[in-house]
């Protein structure tokens, strides 16, 4: 499969020295095109590691050496390790302010989020396929979350992805709130 890249790169910084990169948060558009999903992005200064179209073409947005900034606001495995508090205030925000985009990548499907649009075949094959690419270049990579599990109540993306079965399919780990 190959893979496009968008130039320039989306926004980004680099990552801090001793970041063990080892989990996965998978995203929806929430929408139905890519191009306008990207323009949107870019005004708001966000970005994913990668995206993938309805055809199931990967886009590299950001090169995994950096932060890419998807998950905002979130609590995951390193959080729960560190013990730190999963209290969040009435907006749904971790009142600790942490969010996982330090030690994760992003990867985005495009998709409304919503039933009436389930994923393509394609879309979860080239999810697999992008998973299984990642784990060869860094083999740290441990946990596959969605953003409903690291910002529950604030995230609902993404809702048509089969989170567990594509961990299943790449040898990940599921992390998800206790
Ligand atoms: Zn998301």
């Amino acid at each position: 499969m190959s893979v496009e890249c968008i130039q320039p790169w989306l926004a980004h910084r680099p990552r801090r020295g001793a970041t063990v990169v080892d989990t996965v948060v998978l995203h929806a558009t929430c929408n139905d095109d890519l191009t306008e999903k990207i323009t949107e992005l870019k005004d708001r200064g966000l970005s994913y590691h990668y995206m993938i179209d309805r055809f199931g073409v990967p886009h590299k947005c950001v090169p995994y050496s950096a932060v890419a900034f998807h998950a905002g606001n979130s609590y995951g495995p390193h959080e729960a390790a560190r013990g730190t508090s999963k209290d969040q205030d009435s907006h749904h925000n971790f009142v600790e302010m942490t969010s996982v985009n330090e030690y994760s990548l992003g990867i985005c499907v495009v998709n409304c989020n919503d039933p009436s649009d389930p994923c393509t075949s394609e879309q979860e094959d080239s999810c697999i396929w992008l998973l299984k690419e990642l784990k060869v270049s860094l083999p740290s990579l441990k946990y596959l979350t969605a953003h409903y599990w690291v910002s529950p109540g604030r995230a609902s993306d993404p809702a048509n992805l089969d989170v567990v079965r594509i961990a299943a399919k790449t040898g990940l780990e599921i992390w998800k709130p206790a």
